[in-house]
């Protein structure tokens, strides 16, 4: 892929800085948001608005080269798959706080997944049990430990024994 066969490709091309912007040819664009950049030889494609990599090349109809961009990506999910970055589980929550699995479940906790890492989901109830809030504690010492739920108001602890071992 070359940078001169890419520009041709595109529309709305203009001169910015070291490169080019132009108009993205895999999203609506009126409004030049793909910065074309040229480094050691190879094409640097980046759209501002969020468009794929791959898309982009597949919109401008150019070959696919591997370049810096298409290699970190594919690391990526690699990374996230191994090491610390998994979360936390009912079973490690409950051998830190010397409870079993199953006690903690007959309460209502139970493994979830928090943004694509494991989490332990703790049901917040009323008086009268019904659950008014969730809760999801993501690791044991790292930040945060604790969110949550999008659109739950945090309630008041009290009302029972997870109290005791949320501390
Ligand atoms: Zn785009």
């Amino acid at each position: 892929m070359d940078l001169k066969d890419v520009l041709s490709k595109l529309r709305g091309v203009k001169r910015q800085g070291d490169g080019y912007i132009a108009l993205c040819p895999a999203h609506d664009d009126h409004n030049p948001s793909l910065s074309i950049n040229e480094k050691d030889g190879k094409v640097l494609l980046h759209c501002f608005a969020g468009c794929e990599y791959t898309d982009i090349l597949k919109a401008v109809g150019v070959e696919r080269k591997r370049t810096k961009q298409s290699r970190s990506k594919k690391e990526k999910p690699k990374k996230q798959a191994e090491g610390k970055e998994t979360g936390l589980t009912l079973k490690v929550y409950a051998e830190a706080k010397a409870l079993s699995t199953d006690h903690l479940e007959s309460h209502g906790l139970e493994d979830c997944k928090h943004a694509k890492r494991n989490a332990v989901r703790f049901p917040y109830f009323d008086v009268d049990g019904n659950l008014v809030a969730t809760r999801y504690r993501l690791s044991m010492d790292g930040q945060p430990r604790f969110v949550w739920k999008t659109g739950d108001k945090p309630v008041l602890y009290g009302l029972w024994k997870i109290k005791e071992w949320i501390k």
